[in-house]
């Protein structure tokens, strides 16, 4: 048995936990990415199809398939947040990182579709941080 990770949407109707047995952990600059997450990339782990324990909130989920690329999402229909799901082909579950609760220790693998990645993406990282929002 691996390490148990919570995850959740943003508004707390879908939540379940996996188990830290990650095939990979892809950071996607894709165009496909970009539109479905509304910004600069996606950040999804793989694992098998059947590491998934939905606590609650599974019949509140869309799903969607994109005609390009087997590109395919799944989110929450009251806030709209990714959730996982099974990728197209049916070869492995999809958890976006951003909606686990605990952190995973397995840090991304790759970078996907890099040369897709917008240009803002790589000069913002160097932008000056603040803890919050700007003075
Ligand atoms: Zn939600
Ligand atoms: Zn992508």
């Amino acid at each position: 048995m691996g390490n148990q990770l919570n995850g959740r949407c943003l508004c707390g109707e879908v939540s379940y936990r996996v188990e830290e047995r990650f095939h990979a952990f892809y950071l996607c600059h894709c165009a496909q990415c970009q539109k479905v997450t509304g910004s600069g990339f996606a950040a999804n782990i793989l694992t098998s199809p059947d590491n998934i324990n939905w606590l609650s909130g599974s019949d509140k989920i869309t799903n969607y398939e994109d005609s390009l690329r087997s590109f395919s999402k799944a989110f929450c229909q009251i806030c709209g947040s990714g959730v996982p799901h099974i990728n197209k082909s049916g070869t492995n579950l999809v958890v976006p990182a951003g909606s686990l609760v605990d952190q995973p220790l397995k840090s991304p693998t790759a970078n996907l579709f890099h040369p897709e990645s917008p240009r803002w993406l790589k000069h913002g990282l160097l932008a000056k941080s603040f803890d919050g929002y700007p003075e």
